[in-house]
């Protein structure tokens, strides 16, 4: 099941240096690179229905910068849980948290039908802990969209199949307009 809005690479091309853009300036070009919605969790705007704040990868209280990689677009609840985490030199690099668009993580965390997050490594089973991405509403949330696609699936099928339908009378249509003319003309011959 793909990630949705947790591993899609959707930077822009071209950035201007982050240093010299105003803040508002900022925080719409990563809006924007994450389509409007948390970099972590998936959950779009629209979702919980406010802009989501931007949140440094690496905390600012911990030498992280203003470069357009350290700036992720992130939701309360996932920026509260995330808190100021960063992995000291002498834990073990697997327990670490995933990067949004510098790691790849589907190959980390896979997404179940029911709308559960699976970790596949342990650096998947990290992140989701820290991030607590099985809460209930996001399991909820996930469920629905699946619930979504697949109404929308059956949908789709429905109308290609009316479509069948409706040439299949036209070409019947045609047929027995074919047979009343043939008849036609022999009962008048
Ligand atoms: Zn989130």
């Amino acid at each position: 099941m793909p990630m949705r809005g947790l591993s899609d690479k959707r930077r822009p091309d071209f950035l201007p240096d982050s240093s010299i853009v105003t803040e508002q300036e900022k925080r719409e070009i990563v809006r924007r690179a994450y389509h409007y919605r948390c970099g972590y969790c998936g959950v779009h705007e629209e979702e919980v229905g406010s802009e989501l704040e931007i949140d440094h990868f690496q905390p600012r209280s911990l030498d992280g910068g203003e470069d357009w990689e350290n700036l992720v677009y992130c939701c309360t609840a996932c920026n509260r849980r995330k808190g100021n985490f960063w992995p000291s030199e002498r834990a073990s690099t697997r327990r670490r948290l995933l990067h949004p668009q510098r790691d790849e993580v589907s190959l980390h965390l896979r997404e179940e039908i029911d709308g559960r997050l699976v970790a596949l490594t342990e650096t998947g089973a990290f992140h989701m802990e820290r991030l607590q991405l099985n809460r209930p509403p996001l399991i909820a949330l996930r469920r629905t969209r699946h619930e979504v696609a697949f109404l929308r699936d059956g949908l789709k099928a429905a109308q290609d199949e009316q479509t069948q339908l409706r040439q299949r009378v036209g070409t019947l249509e045609q047929a027995l307009e074919d047979v009343l003319n043939q008849l036609a003309r022999l009962l008048g011959s």
